[in-house]
């Protein structure tokens, strides 16, 4: 049988069990496209989390890493919420641990602790504040001019927001490989073999990258202007690209690099879902306590974003 046969095969047993079960599936911009074409919802981590708070449906599978299937359920805490896949996990998120943080902050105990919404719930749990790549520098530019600021858990959005803000902030040396490995030189010869188009690039790329860029913004940011422009070069994981040239085949888009792929969001393939659908075995939970903890951070981003 061929693969294109298995596929179809695979997308007709998923969409069967996602409502013979009451699923809704919610699945990452960096996924490969055939499973984000049998999702309920394709978007980046918190916007996720928050359409499947209006799904109504009690059970909500996550084709992403760990860290975004907490946050799924961290704001639905009362549908099930299943991983696709056991392993798949943000090396970023993971760079740091929790012991290290609190180490830092008892050096620094006025300081504000932003965190970048990719990290998992314990480091979530123990910061004050959340941002996102798209509202980062909103964020830093609310706190008070004085304030003392630690920033996790990627070093290179860190150095995005000092750059453009002109704050100090403590920083872990963490960041995302996908994005860290695009050198200036990678990015300039792109752009000189493409000289029309618009140069986007996510802030988890290098100060080098972002400051040669047309544009620095999240992958939401970046699907809005490609919806309206032509010409782009899209500086993130290529799961954006594919998703983008298939909705606008007729769009000049094309990737930073070749090379910028997750191994962790290209874990989850068709056979993936449709075996979690069959056995439910990856749930996720979160104590109350960290939940909380990591509500408020939440929160309180929400209320500058007000
Ligand atoms: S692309 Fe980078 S930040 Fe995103 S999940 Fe992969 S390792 Fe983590």
């Amino acid at each position: 049988m061929s693969q294109e046969m298995l596929n179809d095969q695979l997308k007709e047993v998923i969409t069967d069990l996602k409502k013979k079960k009451n699923y809704y599936i919610i699945t990452h911009n960096y996924v490969a496209t055939d499973v984000q074409e049998i999702s309920d919802y394709v978007g980046d981590s918190l916007q996720m989390a928050l359409n499947a708070t209006r799904c109504g449906k009690d059970r909500i599978l996550v084709c992403s890493i760990r860290i975004m299937g907490e946050s799924a359920k961290l704001l639905n805490p009362d549908k099930k919420v299943f991983m696709a896949h056991p392993t798949a996990d943000c090396q970023l998120a993971n760079l740091k641990n929790v012991e290290e943080l609190k180490a830092l902050k008892q050096r620094h105990p006025q300081a504000e602790v932003v965190c970048y919404v990719n990290a998992s719930a314990a480091l979530r749990a123990e910061s004050t504040l959340t941002c996102t790549s798209a509202n980062c520098l909103q964020i830093i530019d609310a706190l008070p001019k004085d304030a003392e600021i630690i920033f996790i858990p990627d070093s290179n959005i860190g150095k995005w927001v000092e750059y453009k803000t002109g704050r100090k902030l403590l920083m872990f040396d963490s960041y995302c490989y996908v994005h860290h490995q695009i050198s200036l030189e990678e990015a300039l010869a792109t752009k000189a073999q493409y000289p029309e188009y618009k140069l986007l690039v996510h802030p988890e790329c290098g100060l080098e990258v972002c400051k040669i860029a047309d544009k620095v913004c999240s992958t939401s940011q970046m699907i809005a202007f490609a919806s309206e422009n032509d010409n782009v070069i899209l500086g993130t994981e290529t799961g954006l690209y594919e998703q983008l040239h298939k909705r606008y085949p007729a769009k000049k888009l094309v990737p930073l690099s070749s090379r910028m792929v997750c191994e962790d969001m290209k874990k989850i393939n068709l056979e993936r879902v449709a075996a979690a659908l069959m056995q439910e075995k990856y749930e996720v939970t979160l104590a109350a306590d960290m939940a909380e903890r990591t509500l408020h951070s939440l929160r309180r981003m929400w209320d500058i974003l007000k």
